[in-house]
């Protein structure tokens, strides 16, 4: 604490000795607005609230020592008074000038010319009766590491994480049951991260959240055999058959194509989480009747036996399941199926409605075969995480990788990666997933492909790996695997990661598992090593790097917006909780302190 003052330097000290100015500009222009004459602002000093509490609630060494006034009871300012501000001309850098104001010896500048030059951010926020402006270095927050990481846990801040809702994320796949991504590529594809992410962040929301509110609407089980909810319209037929091979009772539908299809109410529900067992002997469809808030006729999403990815006319939209032939659990978030739906459009009217579901009014079949367990509920995160960890098995290649099949340019330097390039990011997020799965589980597969996901781990970048190598030191896993490397920070954590989380799973049984998770331990103790002598490479004395490009290219530096300077942070308490290191500790706190705007000491 003894050097605080000093360390806030003089840039800062503009920055918080015009915190006032924004108040100061509206009120002036509120004044020529009306068209009045110019009143005076009042004297004395105008209230500013200290920043929110940080989320971590820790009172780490970054808060300066002019935001440290002691708590007081909200008071409104005064509203009249004699202070005259003058209109000064500020000639900034020599090159421009622009109007501030003056009050005797103190100068305030516009804060909309503070916000773009210092890249800094602040707004007016009314409450307890009146308008405090709000200033912040920087726009994202840290989170706290509530308990020491272990692989069965939380992963990271996933439980924040919502992957469906991104706009880079077309729709979630009826067949695949998992996020299809545009971020690279407007055509569409499997991208592993993303499923990764989508995966973990739903185990990690499961065990944050409450549990969910679940509504079976019918089992065809002998309890609920009476109650008729099914409408049979003319032309179709429903049984209540005994399915052997499953030991229950399930309800046989016949519905043609043209009919208006067996449909049972859903009770108006507002939960939008449907989920029901499903087998089709021919082509066929499951639909759902949503209300939503756009007046007229209600929206229907159709989930149909094909390989349709997802369509959208008039109040339809349609999602390829697959065919269906053998049972399986189709599980779908129907606000997402909608909102992804109507995103399709290309009315940008429609696209901009932010239209959402109401009610969930009914469920109709078409084609024949059998439905089980028909169910609505708040929330399914079992079944996206498993839906993810499913399709990393069946999709791992046998070199143990998740080919990535788009061209990725990291930038000018740099050789772009062409289609089918692994990522260690990928690799690592794909552990931390199969290996919650094999937890769950005790399923054997879901460890096997973890253990084998390591495999690009061990070759060089060129060789279609993901290894680079620092100074022919330091043993480095690429989220970018390029040419030259680009050491791209939060992407090798995230490989760590997950190698930590096969090491500490893996490592204890006997066998051919105890060498795999031998060969895990050993490449994290490599790469932790690595992490550990190179991350000061990434501090620039008052914010970090996303990558070395500055030193592999001579490059100037790939700064590293403040949602990933957050990241690095959340990233590096997670590996605190873990190894005792002091850098992590260190960098963490003096990470967080750049993001209000501590700087390193100068000479
Ligand atoms: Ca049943």
């Amino acid at each position: 604490m003894r050097c605080l003052a000093a360390r806030v330097n003089y840039k800062t000290l503009i920055v918080i000795c015009t915190l006032f100015t924004l108040v100061t500009v509206l009120l002036w222009n509120r004044c020529s607005n009306q068209g009045g004459p110019l009143r005076f602002l009042p004297r004395g000093i105008l209230p500013v609230a200290p920043p929110s509490p940080p989320r971590e609630g820790q009172g780490d060494a970054s808060v300066s020592s002019q935001q440290q006034h002691p708590p007081q009871p909200p008071e409104p300012p005064p509203v009249a008074g004699g202070a005259k501000y003058e209109e000064v001309d500020c000639l900034i850098n020599d090159d421009v000038t622009i109007k501030g104001r003056r009050e005797g010896s103190e100068i305030y500048l516009p804060f909309s010319w503070m916000e773009k030059y210092f890249e800094v951010y602040g707004k007016v926020i009314q409450y307890d009766g009146y308008d405090r402006f709000e200033f912040q270095h920087s726009y994202s927050k840290v989170y706290a590491q509530r308990e020491p990481y272990h692989p069965h846990g939380v992963f990271m801040s996933f439980e924040g994480y919502n992957v469906e809702v991104r706009d880079r994320v077309k729709c979630i796949s009826g067949v695949e049951g998992v996020p299809l991504s545009t971020q690279w590529g407007p055509q569409g594809y499997f991208y592993a991260i993303q499923i990764a992410q989508y995966g973990l962040s739903h185990y990690s929301k499961n065990l944050t959240e409450r549990p969910p509110h679940v509504e079976l609407y019918d089992t065809a089980e002998e309890r609920d055999a009476s109650p008729p909810l099914w409408d049979v319209p003319k032309g179709c037929s429903l049984s209540r058959v005994r399915d052997k091979n499953r030991s229950t009772w399930v309800r046989q539908f016949s519905a043609p194509e043209s009919s208006d299809g067996v449909s049972l109410p859903l009770g108006n529900s507002k939960d939008f989480i449907l989920s029901l067992d499903l087998r089709f002997t021919s082509n066929g469809s499951v639909s759902v009747v949503l209300e939503t808030t756009e007046k007229g006729a209600p929206f229907v999403l159709h989930y149909v036996t094909s390989s349709t990815l997802i369509a959208f006319r008039d109040r339809d939209i349609t999602y390829g399941i697959g065919a269906r032939a053998t049972w399986s659990t189709l599980t779908r978030d129907l606000l997402t199926d909608l909102r992804k739906g109507i995103g399709l459009s290309n009315t940008k009217a429609v696209k901009a409605t932010k239209i959402m579901p109401r009610r969930v009014v009914r469920v109709v079949l078409r084609g024949r075969g059998s439905v089980d367990n028909v169910t609505i509920s708040t929330t399914a995160h079992m079944a996206a995480f498993f839906a993810a960890s499913d399709w990393l098995v069946r999709n791992q290649d046998e070199r143990g990788g998740w080919p990535i099949m788009v061209t990725r340019k990291l930038g000018e330097g740099f050789r772009p990666l062409e289609p089918g390039w692994y990522s260690a990011m990928a690799q690592g997020q794909a552990m931390s997933t199969l290996v919650r799965a094999y937890l769950l589980t005790r399923d054997q597969v879901y460890l096997q492909a973890a253990l084998k996901a390591t495999g690009p781990y061990t070759q060089p970048s060129a060789q279609h790996g993901v290894k680079a190598v620092f100074m022919n030191r330091y043993d480095w896993y690429e989220e970018y695997p390029t040419t030259p490397a680009s050491f791209v920070l939060n992407g090798f954590i995230y490989s760590l990661l997950g190698l930590y989380d096969l090491s500490e799973t893996a490592g204890g049984s006997g066998g051919e598992l105890a060498a795999g998770g031998r060969e895990a331990a050993r490449l994290l103790a490599r790469g932790m090593e690595s992490l550990k002598a190179m991350l000061p490479l990434f501090d620039t004395g008052s914010g970090s790097v996303y990558d070395l490009r500055h030193f592999v290219l001579g490059a100037a530096p790939n700064l590293a917006r403040w949602d990933y300077h957050t990241t690095h942070i959340n990233q590096l308490q997670l590996l605190a909780s873990i190894d005792g290191a002091p850098v992590f500790r260190e960098v963490v706190k003096r990470w967080k302190g750049y993001l209000k705007g501590l700087r390193a000491k100068h000479n």
